[in-house]
């Protein structure tokens, strides 16, 4: 049999949202598969890899950029370079987070795009800690949401409970695969 070629790919995604959303709890969720209710906030940036056997030729790695003590709302457009995709987190218990979203994700267009073109990198909505608040989503409002601000959809996710992250990061995997 020929050896088959494998193809690699390194993806850097940033999880950006205001502080307290889950950010770090949804990353250390989906890479080690651990929940803890006292994640320090460590001031800088913090990264996690994930590799993904997508299929039995291509290997994928995630490099996930967790921001750490510095949720303003605008970050160095250093951080978001060459980023490819995004998770943009909210508390579905605090509303005022809900507000902040708008600003993240008009940050985040402003400072990066896809390859450097004029399209902007693949992100999505994350409402999350729906295991204390589900009633908190209106399905129909965030998927206006999305369609105006430029979100490809919304999950409605529980670090917690482990709900909805693997479904939510397969989704995004997915886009930036076919755009590639
Ligand atoms: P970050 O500042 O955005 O990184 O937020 P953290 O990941 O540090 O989480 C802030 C707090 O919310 C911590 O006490 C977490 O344990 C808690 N938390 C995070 N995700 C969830 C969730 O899905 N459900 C619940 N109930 N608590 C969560
Ligand atoms: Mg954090």
């Amino acid at each position: 049999p020929y050896p088959t070629e494998i193809r690699e790919y390194l993806y850097k995604i940033l999880v950006i949202g205001d502080v307290g959303t889950g950010k770090t709890s949804i990353i250390k969720r989906y890479v080690h598969n651990i929940f803890s209710m006292n994640y320090k906030s460590t001031i800088g940036v913090d990264f996690a890899l994930k590799v993904i056997q997508w299929s039995p030729d291509t290997v994928v790695r995630l490099q996930l950029w967790d921001i750490a003590g510095q949720e303003r709302a605008s970050m160095a457009r250093v951080y978001y370079k060459e980023a490819v995709a995004a998770l943009v987190v909210y508390d579905v218990t605090r509303p005022k987070t809900f507000e902040a979203v708008k600003r993240w994700k008009a940050d985040l267009d402003s400072k990066v795009t896809l390859h450097g073109t004029e399209e902007p990198i693949h992100t999505i909505l994350l409402a999350n800690k729906t295991d204390l608040q589900e009633s908190a989503l209106n399905a129909e409002e965030l998927d206006e949401f999305c369609e105006e601000h430029g979100f490809l959809k919304w999950f409605g996710t529980s670090a917690k409970d482990n709900k909805n992250i693997e479904d939510a990061t397969q989704f995004l995997l997915e886009k930036i695969l076919a755009s590639e």
